[in-house]
């Protein structure tokens, strides 16, 4: 049997160990040629700890900052809790690095540098840059947030939802990196948050997601950097005096969605899959679950498992999913965002169960 993976971030990778551990050679094919940075929070929760654990990764040998407490904060008010176990901060280019590398070294090829440019699932056929063709039995779809040509997610219907997430690093700074030791800080503002982080590397990860239309009437992301920064002295603080001069970008991310079917060999893995609010910090896990479940249900039933498992996993995750949604929407509007940060206040304790709840399982 000929097993193609298509990506290899979380998902793609995570399903390229499990396959490789179970004695089933695959290939995966990368587009990029070496680290890179990915338009992502770079949170990991407990649950994504775990699960690296289990395909021999050790988030904190690879410099993983632990997490221990959440900061919420929306105009004068903020609210701040221990969460319940310990999350991590690390880069993604750490990250997906180390996984690619694991990959590897279990004996996957891995072909980086290779953009895929179309699939034909019912012929089970993929489509090199260069036009050359390669046939699989299985192939398993790991692009996440970015389509691939015949088997791209139907998303028509939510193009007025989609997000927009942004991403860009900022340098070490005392009273910021203070600020954040062991604390995720998220910013809630109208149509969107901006989630801040320290990494590995000393630098902090701030990641925005927001909606097109609010980014479209900003004028883009650097004006909507400067214009959030002029409305939220809280967030304005951590920015500093020099707001970034570059922020990567990444369009049409459909919070919620989630494929319930597919064809005969085609898993969709990540969030190709189903796609998690980033706000609940918990895409990776989701990803790595998705990579590593797809790669059992091929290895226990063959391409013919497909199917059967994508309903599954669309099923397992939909409480997950759907929650996450009702805490984006709700702190997404002024009202509901006042209300619950008023209610947050009272009972801060709160937070723990919110984000128990939302943990990949
Ligand atoms: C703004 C924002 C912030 C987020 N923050 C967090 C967070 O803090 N914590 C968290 O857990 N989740 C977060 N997420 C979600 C998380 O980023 C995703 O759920 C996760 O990256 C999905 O992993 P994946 O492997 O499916 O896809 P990706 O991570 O997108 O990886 C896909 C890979 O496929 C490759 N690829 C794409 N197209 C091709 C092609 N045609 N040919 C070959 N290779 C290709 C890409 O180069 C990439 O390496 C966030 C999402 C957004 C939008």
């Amino acid at each position: 049997m000929t097993t193609l993976i298509v990506g290899g971030g979380p998902a793609g990778a995570a399903a390229a160990i499990t396959l490789a551990r179970g004695g089933h050679a695959c290939r995966l094919i990368e587009r990029t040629s070496g680290e890179h940075d990915v338009v992502c929070g770079g949170f990991l929760g407990w649950d994504a700890l775990a699960l690296l654990d289990r395909l021999g990764i050790d988030a904190a040998s690879l410099g993983a900052r632990p997490i221990t407490r959440v900061r919420l904060i929306a105009g004068a008010r903020r609210v701040e809790a221990a969460l319940p176990h310990t999350a991590a901060g690390l880069s993604r280019r750490r990250l997906d690095a180390a996984l690619l590398a694991a990959a590897e070294h279990n004996g996957v090829e891995v072909l980086r540098g290779t953009t895929v440019r179309s699939a034909d699932p019912e012929r089970r056929v993929v489509r090199l840059h260069d036009e050359s063709e390669l046939t699989c039995d299985a192939l398993l779809l790991a692009t996440g947030k970015h389509e691939l040509r015949g088997v791209a997610r139907p998303l028509a219907d939510r193009r007025d939802s989609l997000a927009v997430g942004l991403r860009t690093a900022l340098p070490p700074e005392s009273a910021r990196d203070a600020a954040l030791a062991d604390t995720i800080e998220l910013h809630l503002f109208d149509q969107g948050y901006a989630g801040l982080l320290l990494q590995e590397d000393g630098t902090t990860n701030l990641c925005l997601s927001v909606s097109q239309r609010r980014l479209a009437e900003a004028g883009g992301p650097l004006p909507l950097l400067a214009e959030l920064a002029g409305a939220l002295p809280a967030l304005a603080e951590r920015l500093g005096r020099d707001l970034p001069a570059q922020v990567t970008a990444i369009a049409g991310v459909p919070y919620g969605w989630s494929a319930d079917t597919t064809t005969a060999g085609l898993f969709r893995l990540g969030d190709q899959g189903a796609v998690i609010a980033s706000l609940a910090g918990d895409g990776i896990a989701m990803a790595l679950a998705g990579g590593i479940g797809g790669a059992e249900a091929l290895l226990a039933e063959g391409p013919a498992g497909a199917q059967r498992w994508q309903g599954g996993f669309a099923r397992r995750t939909g409480r997950q999913r759907a929650l996450a949604e009702v805490f984006r929407h709700g702190v997404e509007r002024p009202i509901s965002r006042a209300a619950l940060m008023a209610l947050l206040r009272l009972a801060p304790r709160l937070i723990a169960p919110a984000a128990l709840l939302t943990r990949t399982r």
